[in-house]
């Protein structure tokens, strides 16, 4: 790649591609064109030097216009949230299939060198997963596929799309299994926050008001593995430029396994608070257990993301401890 090759993410009003977008314009970047269909001033972060285009791209005509002239293509737009979300808007989480076939088609037209996929651990088979327990999910697990309802399915199927388009037309295609990520700019309230960001912010309110009390989703037991967002920019970039990858899912997580209560045992020690917790048993939680085996990428690149929980969540509740106290002072907030 030189510097002033155009680069084309989509998504970019939202948490990761906002920051990816960040990490390339550090990096020397100096063409990238940002895509969501968010109007501008919605959008996390907005990068100067930047070209920033609202638009649906959900829309054919819009994914042939973004990708004209562009060296790669990183696909991170989709309708998602966290559990409460996709558990509740299937239909929302399915339709995003119409984003990756139009713009995977487009870049093919276009002649695009490299296409990123942004898939998700939600591929996985969900009876891999019914116990807190569990044992780190490797990349072959999502076969025999039984899918997370509506989201994971759509990723499933993108997958195959990307694999397609390299076996039969020769596009270099990439598509790593996010495991939750989460970090500053990401959504933290409105119903599509993931769960780091869902408890700081709860713990951060029981200060605020001083019920000394959380309600958290599900019995607190299920376990899950968090990604902070430099890792995951780090691991999208050196996974797009590996050609051993090429139409190659893997896992791009961490393998740090926590309980959700041990998360908030984090977040409580971080805000020096001892809060008396509830359990909302009919709240949506996912799967019991998900673990990313991180075998392979290790394998592959000699690297695995491994920033530390407490150092990550550290800076995440600071980071919606300043959006809370803005939005308490009438100040713009991302949520
Ligand atoms: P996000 O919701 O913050 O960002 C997604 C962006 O896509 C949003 O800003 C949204 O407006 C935009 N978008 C939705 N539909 C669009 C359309 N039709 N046209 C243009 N833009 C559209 O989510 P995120 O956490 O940044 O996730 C980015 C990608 O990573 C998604 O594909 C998501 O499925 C995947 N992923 C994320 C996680 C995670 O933990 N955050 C885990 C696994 C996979």
């Amino acid at each position: 790649m030189n510097k002033d090759d155009l680069i084309v993410i989509t998504g970019a009003g939202g948490f990761i591609a906002g920051a990816l977008v960040k990490y390339f314009q550090e990096k020397g970047f100096s063409n990238i064109r940002a895509v969501d269909k968010k109007p501008l001033p919605e959008w996390y972060q907005r990068h100067p030097g930047v070209e920033s285009l609202s638009l649906d791209l959900s829309e054919k005509e819009n994914c042939w216009r973004v990708v004209e002239g562009a060296a790669e293509v990183y696909n991170l737009a989709a309708d998602m949230g966290g559990m409460g979300f996709i558990e509740k808007f299937r239909v929302e989480c399915l339709r995003s299939i119409l984003i990756n076939t139009h713009l995977i088609e487009a870049s093919y037209w276009a002649g695009v060198d490299r296409y990123f996929f942004s898939s998700s651990a939600c591929a996985y088979n969900t009876e891999l997963q019914e116990d807190p327990n569990v044992r780190a999910l490797k990349e072959s697990d999502a076969y025999p596929a039984m899918a997370e309802r509506g989201y994971g399915w759509e990723k499933l199927m993108s997958e195959i799309f990307c694999q397609e388009y390299w076996a039969e037309r020769g596009l270099k295609t990439f598509m790593p299994r996010f495991h939750n990520v989460y970090g500053p700019f990401g959504t933290w309230d409105g119903g599509r926050e993931k769960a780091p960001a869902a408890l700081c912010r709860k713990v951060i309110q029981a200060k605020a008001t001083g019920s000394g009390e959380i309600e958290l989703w599900g019995d607190g037991k299920q376990t899950r593995s968090f990604m902070y967002i430099d890792d995951c920019s780090q691991g999208i970039d050196r996974i797009m430029h590996c050609d051993d990858l090429i139409a190659t899912p893997i896992n791009l997580g961490s393998s740090q396994l926590v309980s959700i209560n041990e998360l908030v045992d984090i977040i409580e020690q971080i805000a020096d608070v001892k809060l008396k917790r509830s359990y909302k048993l009919d709240a949506p939680r996912g799967v019991a257990g998900r673990n990313s085996d991180n075998t392979f990428i290790k394998k592959i690149l000699g690297w695995e993301p491994n920033t530390p929980l407490r150092e990550g969540m550290e800076k995440t509740y600071h980071w919606i401890d300043q959006q809370y106290a803005d939005r308490k002072a009438g100040k713009r907030t991302i949520s």
